[in-house]
């Protein structure tokens, strides 16, 4: 079996990184993490996890790491599904987490991290409007706001860190969906050359 790519997607909340990871995962023929989705699910479900994890969900809040490490780990413990490769949006998100994940990983470490370099004013317009078209619960304008807070204090030292790990790859986030794609698939298959 060809083993597909590993990659993970950072980028601010509203950046379009959940759109351009389902779309990588698609063209890869890989799987799509997202840590937000799957505790989202959970939450809906009202499962032991989604109960545990929703107030701070709500609140914009980081879930515990532990939390995230575990439901993360379970995934990747799959062996077909790291065989096809994946990719992962909304993980890792501290450093913690960033750590764990080169634990997890082993002998299958990461190919790519790509950032999505958007505009402050473009993420919160973009926020917003997904707010009305989705009607989002936990796009609260606080929980938003504490989200995006969070990003530059705990995600944003990853960059720097995957970046000495030589791993990160910048992308420019700004136009129509399909452009920003090709610009993904341009830098990945780069790397992955
Ligand atoms: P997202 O859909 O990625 O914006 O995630 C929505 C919410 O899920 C976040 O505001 C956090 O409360 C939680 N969450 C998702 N991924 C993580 C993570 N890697 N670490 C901690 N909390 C997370």
């Amino acid at each position: 079996m060809t083993s597909g790519p590993r990659l993970v997607l950072l980028g601010k909340q509203g950046s379009g990184k959940g759109t351009q990871a389902a779309r990588l995962a698609e063209h890869y023929g890989g799987e799509h993490l997202s840590t937000g989705a799957i505790l989202r699910a959970a939450v809906e479900a009202g499962t032991p996890l989604g109960l545990e994890t929703r107030r701070y969900m709500d609140a914009g809040e980081l879930v515990p790491d532990d939390v995230v490490v575990r439901v993360v780990e379970e995934r990747l413990s799959d062996r077909g599904l790291r065989a096809r490769g994946f990719v992962l949006d909304g993980f890792p998100r501290t450093e913690p987490q960033a750590l764990e994940l080169e634990r997890i990983l082993v002998d299958h470490p990461l190919d790519v991290v790509v950032t999505l370099r958007v505009p402050m004013e473009m993420v919160l317009e973009r926020i917003h409007r997904r707010a009305v078209e989705e009607g989002r619960t936990d796009d609260t304008a606080e929980a938003v706001a504490r989200r995006l807070e969070l990003f530059e204090l705990e995600t944003r030292p990853l960059l720097e860190l995957y970046d000495r790990l030589g791993r990160l790859v910048e992308v420019d986030g700004v136009g129509e969906p399909d452009d920003v794609f090709k610009r993904l698939v341009g830098v990945v298959d780069e790397r992955l050359a």
